[in-house]
């Protein structure tokens, strides 16, 4: 009999998962947000008490060049990314949602794009939570999930799961005196509030400006797509110097 200790579940699959393609891998606890999550999904999701978070980060030099976002050569390099990059992360979700209900437990996979209110530019169930939780980032002024290596070049899937996974903790916002996303915005669609999950997301951000503008984008470039909250935030920017 081997002496060796079998690796956890949590461990298991954190493998799994980076040797698919993801960059980032964490686990939060969503007893603590289960109002909330019910709220904006459906009842339905109160059975889940685990969330299992999956990033695959972005290119620098794609996102480095969406100060040129009049340009559609750099908008249609920067979605064909988006794209590409939402792909592989909804396969590997589905690979770890697979993995995780052989062993006996309920899963449901979140894909990485899944907006279902337009209006809100909200989803069935919100990733930037699932990592918050799992201690990958801190919630930006820009509502973005900033995480400490990638800054907001990152892009995010979730599996919703009851399996007794021990989860992370959040960390602490550093965005500090920074209001770089508030300035460089076209719309001003940020208020440059901090978060608090205390209070509504309106507080901070006012989807419908970002989404007339991407609308007006699109009609124009054919893409709607901007990212200059994402290119702008110092937190893993490549290139500090850039314009
Ligand atoms: S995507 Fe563009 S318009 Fe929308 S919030 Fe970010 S900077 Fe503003
Ligand atoms: S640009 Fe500055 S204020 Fe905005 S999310 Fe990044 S660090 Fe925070």
């Amino acid at each position: 009999m081997s002496l060796l200790a079998k690796p956890s579940m949590e461990t298991d699959l954190e493998k799994m998962a980076k040797e698919l393609g993801a960059d980032l891998f964490g686990v939060a606890d969503l007893t603590i947000a289960q109002d909330f999550v019910c709220r904006q999904g459906g009842e339905y999701l109160r059975k889940f008490s685990r969330a299992v978070s999956i990033g695959v980060r972005l290119l620098d030099a794609v996102v480095d060049e969406l100060y040129r976002h009049e340009d559609p050569a750099v908008i249609y390099t920067y979605t064909a990314l988006y794209d590409s990059v939402n792909s592989r992360l909804d396969h590997v979700g589905l690979l770890l949602a697979k993995r995780i209900q052989e062993k006996g437990y309920q899963v449901y996979a979140i894909p990485a794009s899944q907006t279902v209110d337009s209006d809100k530019l909200m989803g069935v169930f919100s990733h930037k939570l699932a990592a918050n939780l799992a201690g990958l980032g801190w919630i930006g002024k820009s509502c973005l999930l900033i995480t400490p290596s990638y800054g907001p070049r990152v892009r995010f899937a979730t599996i919703l799961t009851d399996a007794p996974l021990k989860a992370g903790s959040p960390i602490d916002e550093k965005c500090n005196d920074c209001i770089e996303c508030v300035d460089v915005c076209p719309v001003k669609a940020f208020t440059g509030v901090s978060f608090n999950p205390s209070e509504p997301r309106e507080v901070r951000f006012n989807a419908h400006l970002c989404r007339s503008y991407r609308k007006k984008r699109e009609e124009k470039l054919g893409e709607g797509y901007c990212g200059l909250c994402v290119y702008v935030c110092p937190h893993g920017r490549s290139n500090k110097s850039l314009p």
